[in-house]
């Protein structure tokens, strides 16, 4: 690839990128001739974007996205990895499970995936190792989700008094297994939301305020203050994932001064949205943790601009039209489609902040680097694969429905401009997608191990 402004592990220059056999081979001004020959002239080159945070619904809910509805989309906003969180049912809870899943979403994959295990309420230290053996990036703990035990499904809010739900994982959960999983070097990512908080402020949702008092940034604050001393008495590498407030990142920031090991992911919805903003969208702006208060957005971008949060993944979670806008708010499903936009989103952010190759580190080498791909995702150098996003950094992206290609259609940026569009998409050093139309073939994506 030619003429581009490439983003390198040292910033932005002026290079060639010269790509073989799916790797990239050099980068450098003349880099010579490679297996792909493209004019990136006035364009961006960046690395292949990583969502750390994805939920693929495959298998499980096909009617609200599989694995190809899934990296096509993907594959259309620049994100070259996706990292498939476990509750797709069955549950990913042991080796077996994991590599089931693995196989189906290598037939049905356009872009290259990892996949995270489940911690749940009945884990135990062979299931720990066993799905760490199979590849899992690491485990995934839904504090306050049941699994019900006749098809294996995590599912949130359970009736008390179901005999048919296994009881979900709490600290206690958590504290026993995170030996093993230090010791494996292995992270534990975690929905943090204390279920506790939660019961006692839980209500009817008529208004967005009342979701927002139902879930407040306590709940979260919490959940991360005890993983934080978990993480300071085991060196457990906890990864609060989709960080909503500013009482949680200050709970995070205690934590690690105290001396956990905190990984920090925020998301574009709470990098842009505010209540305000959700109680315009309605149900389609509904989701676990809330979108909350300027305040909060401010708080999270800060931390993002000074280096604190280390990657923005998207909590990509598609349902059905039905599910979602043919609700009332209390009845409709938490959860918002994203995957498509997050590079557009943050990298108009990172203008924003003056450092436009800023958005390269949070959605392609800070995952990366958190889940043990780096460098062969993440960074565009030799040796790593060819994934690599062409960006228009003088066109314009606005968001519609009428242009994505998850199952779901309508996320909560509906309407956002940004000031980029993805030309170009590589993965492996292959076309996945040319001005944002998907182009890759279902079945070409691999599965991804962390290297440890
Ligand atoms: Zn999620």
């Amino acid at each position: 690839m030619r003429g581009g402004t490439v983003r390198t592990p040292d910033g932005l220059r002026a290079a060639d990128v010269a790509v073989s056999a799916g790797t990239v081979a050099a980068v450098q001004p003349g880099a010579g001739p490679g297996a792909v020959e493209v004019d990136a002239r006035g364009l961006l080159v960046l690395p292949g974007g990583v969502d750390a945070h994805v939920h693929s619904r495959d298998p499980g809910f096909p009617e609200k996205e599989d694995f190809t509805s899934l990296t096509a989309a993907a594959a259309a906003g620049g994100i070259t990895t996706v990292v498939d969180m476990p509750n797709t049912v069955p549950a990913v809870e042991s080796a077996a499970v994991f590599q089931d899943k693995a196989e189906q979403a290598s037939s049905r994959a356009v872009v290259d995936f990892a996949l995270w295990g489940l911690l749940g309420g009945s884990t135990s230290a062979e299931d720990v190792d066993g799905l760490l053996d199979a590849g899992a990036v690491g485990l995934k703990a839904f504090l306050g989700y049941a699994i019900r035990r006749s098809n294996r499904q995590v599912i949130y809010q359970p009736g008390a008094d179901d005999a048919d739900l296994e009881p979900p994982p709490d600290y206690g959960t958590v504290a026993r297994l995170a030996p093993d999983l230090a010791r494996r070097g292995a992270p534990l990512s975690a929905h943090c939301e204390d279920p506790g908080v939660l019961r006692a402020f839980e209500r009817p949702l008529e208004r967005y305020a009342d979701l927002l008092a139902a879930r407040p940034a306590l709940a979260e604050a919490i959940a991360i203050a005890a993983l934080g001393v978990v993480s300071q008495r085991t060196g457990l590498d906890v990864h609060v994932v989709h960080l909503s407030s500013a009482l949680g990142l200050a709970a995070a920031r205690d934590a690690g001064r105290a001396g956990a090991r905190i990984v920090l992911e925020t998301c574009p919805q709470y990098l842009w949205l505010t209540e305000e903003d959700a109680e315009r969208l309605g149900p389609v702006a509904k989701m676990y943790p809330a979108i909350r208060t300027a305040a909060d957005r401010a708080a999270l971008r800060e931390a993002l601009r000074a280096g604190g949060i280390h990657r923005v993944g998207t909590d990509h979670a598609p349902h059905t039209d039905e599910e979602k806008s043919g609700r009332s708010l209390d009845g409709a499903l938490p959860g918002s489609p994203g995957v498509e936009t997050l590079y557009v989103s943050c990298l108009e952010l990172a203008r924003r902040f003056g450092d436009v190759a800023a958005a390269a580190r949070w959605v392609a080498e800070g995952p990366a680097r958190t889940l043990g791909l780096y460098p062969r995702k993440g960074a565009v150098q030799p040796g790593a694969d060819a994934d690599l996003v062409l960006v228009d950094p003088e066109a314009e992206t606005v968001v519609s429905s009428a242009s994505m290609h998850s199952r779901q259609r309508h996320g909560a940026l509906e309407g956002q401009r940004f000031g980029f569009a993805v030309r170009a998409v590589y993965s492996r050093g292959e076309l996945v997608a040319r001005d944002g139309e998907p182009v890759g073939q279902p079945g070409r994506g691999r599965l991804v191990r962390p290297a440890r």
